[in-house]
C-alpha cells in the first residue's frame, strides 16, 4: 500500500511545476503532509548574498529526543522542462505511460522525496517511538544558485541545536541499472576561460608580430598532457576537457591579435580549487613568455569554481546502505564519486553522507521518466535503512 503512495506523492510534486526560489505551494504540500505524520515542520526563508528568495523545509520526527538522527536531503526545485514541443506528454501532467511515470522532476528527485516519506510513514506504522529522531531538509534551491537552500538550513540546524547523525541524499545516482551506484563524494569542478593576447601582423613578416594561436595551442597541449594524479580508491584520475578555442579571423594574411580557450576541469580530493587555478597561472605564466621574441604575450584568466572535491568516508550508513541496496535490488552496489555536483558537498561539513535515489539518464532531458518499479524499489530500500538504523 506504502508503495503505491510513493507513487501518488510523486504525482502531486510532479503536478507542482517549482523551478529554483521561492515556491511556497511545493514546500507547503511536504509541510501539510509531515506534519500529518506527526513531523515538527518549519518552513525557513532565505535571501539575500546576491541571490533570490528561497524558501526551504525543516521537518523532525524525534519523539524521544535521541542524538542519534537521520535526516534524508533533498531539492524540490527542477530545472527548465525546455522545449515543451519535444515533450511526448505534459511535464507537468504526471502520466503513467506503460510501466513509467513521466514529468519533469520524476528521477531528479521528486520521487525519491516521495520514497522516503512513504517508508517513513510505513517505518512509524510500525515503529511509532523510534530510537532515533527523523529528519527532512528539503530546499527548493539546488538546480540554481544553491546559496539560500542547504546551506543555510544547515547553518539554522546547528544554531538550534538540531543534531544530524547520517544523512541520505536522494539524488538519482544509477547510471544505467537501479541499484548499481551509490554515491559517497564528488570530483569539484572550475570552468576556466583563457586569453593570450599576441600582437597582431602580417604572415609574411611573423618577426613583428606573436602569434597567440601558436602559444595558445601550445599551452592546451602541455595543459592536456599533463597528468594531475592517478586517481585512487574512490576517484577518477583529474581530467581537463577543452570546451571551446577561438580567435578572430582578420584574414589568411593576418596574425590576430588574440586567442581564447575555454575548458573544465573535474579534480578529485588530491587537489582543491587553489592548487588547480596555482597550476593553470603558472603554465599560461610560462606558455606566454616561452614564445615572446622581441614582443611578450601576456594572458588573462577567469574561472569560475563550481565546487570542491570531497569525500564523505564511508562508515555505518554507507555499510547499511549497501546491504539495503543488495537486499532489495538484488545487486552490489558501488561506491562512487563521479558526476556533478550536489548539496551533499554542503552536508558532509556535519554528518556521513551517502546519496542513493534513482536512475539519472534522463535527468534534465525532455521526457525525463522513472520506472514504477524503480520508484517501489526505492521506497523499500529507505524503508530497509530506517529499519537497520536502531
Ligand atoms: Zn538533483
Amino acid at each position: 500500500m506504502t508503495t503505491q503512495k510513493a507513487l501518488e506523492l510523486s504525482q502531486e510534486l510532479i503536478k507542482i511545476p517549482s523551478f529554483s526560489g521561492k515556491n511556497d505551494e511545493v514546500i507547503k504540500f511536504l509541510s501539510d503532509y509531515l506534519t500529518k505524520l506527526g513531523f515538527n515542520c518549519e518552513t525557513l526563508e532565505y535571501e539575500g548574498d546576491s541571490s533570490y528568495p528561497v524558501n526551504n523545509l525543516h521537518a523532525i520526527f524525534n519523539p524521544k529526543k535521541s542524538d542519534k538522527t537521520i535526516y534524508f536531503a533533498g531539492h524540490t526545485d527542477v530545472v527548465s522542462a525546455g522545449d515543451l514541443s519535444a515533450w511526448k506528454n505534459d511535464p507537468f501532467a504526471a502520466e503513467i505511460v506503460g510501466d513509467k511515470l513521466i514529468g519533469r522532476g520524476a528521477v531528479d528527485m521528486k520521487c525519491a522525496i516521495s520514497c522516503f516519506v512513504a517508508a517513513v510513514e510505513e517505518f512509524l506504522g510500525n515503529n511509532p517511538n523510534p530510537n532515533f529522531g527523523i529528519g527532512f531538509l528539503i530546499t527548493n534551491d539546488e538546480e540554481a544558485d544553491s546559496i539560500n537552500g542547504t546551506q543555510k538550513v544547515l547553518k539554522w540546524m546547528k544554531e538550534n541545536n538540531y543534531k544530524i547523525t547520517y544523512c541520505i541524499v536522494g539524488e538519482p545516482t544509477n547510471p544505467e541499472k537501479f541499484g548499481e551506484m551509490i554515491k559517497i563524494g564528488r570530483r569539484g569542478s572550475i570552468n576556466f576561460s583563457v586569453k593570450i593576447i599576441g600582437r597582431q601582423g602580417h604572415v609574411a613578416y611573423p618577426e613583428n608580430a606573436v602569434n597567440p594561436n601558436t602559444i595558445l595551442i601550445n599551452l592546451l597541449k602541455i595543459l592536456k598532457d599533463h597528468k594531475f594524479d592517478n586517481g585512487n580508491q574512490f576517484f577518477d584520475p583529474t581530467n581537463l576537457e577543452i570546451t571551446a578555442i577561438s580567435s578572430p579571423n582578420f584574414g589568411n594574411n593576418v596574425i590576430p591579435n588574440e586567442a581564447s580557450a575555454n575548458f573544465n576541469i573535474r579534480f578529485n580530493n588530491e587537489h582543491n580549487s587553489k592548487s588547480i587555478i596555482e597550476l593553470i597561472e603558472y603554465v599560461c605564466q610560462k606558455s606566454s613568455k616561452g614564445f615572446g621574441n622581441k614582443f611578450i604575450a601576456s594572458y588573462e584568466i577567469e574561472y569560475k569554481i563550481s565546487g570542491e572535491s570531497f569525500l564523505s568516508s564511508p562508515k555505518f550508513l554507507a555499510e547499511i546502505m549497501i546491504k539495503s541496496v543488495e537486499k532489495i535490488c538484488k545487486i552490489k552496489p558501488l561506491l562512487s564519486t563521479t558526476g556533478g555536483t550536489s548539496d551533499a558537498r554542503f552536508i558532509k561539513d556535519y554528518c556521513e553522507v551517502v546519496e542513493f535515489g534513482l536512475i539519472n539518464k534522463t535527468a534534465h532531458q525532455v521526457n525525463e521518466f522513472a520506472d514504477l518499479e524503480d520508484i517501489f524499489k526505492l521506497q523499500q530500500t529507505y524503508l530497509d535503512v530506517l529499519k537497520n538504523i536502531n
